[in-house]
């Protein structure tokens, strides 16, 4: 009983990270460079 509600706390925790991952990794991509107009995929994490 303990062990199901753990892999379903656990199951839904890591589909939460991963839809917030995936909504960041969006917002990446679709951010281009202002300057050049492309997108620079490494350095663009912090500082637009
Ligand atoms: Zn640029």
């Amino acid at each position: 009983m303990t062990g199901a509600v753990t892999v379903a706390a656990v199951v839904g925790l890591l589909s939460l990270l991963s839809g917030v991952w995936l909504g960041w990794r969006l917002r990446q991509t679709n951010n281009p460079c202002p300057t050049c107009g492309v997108t620079h995929a490494a350095t663009a994490t912090s500082r637009s």
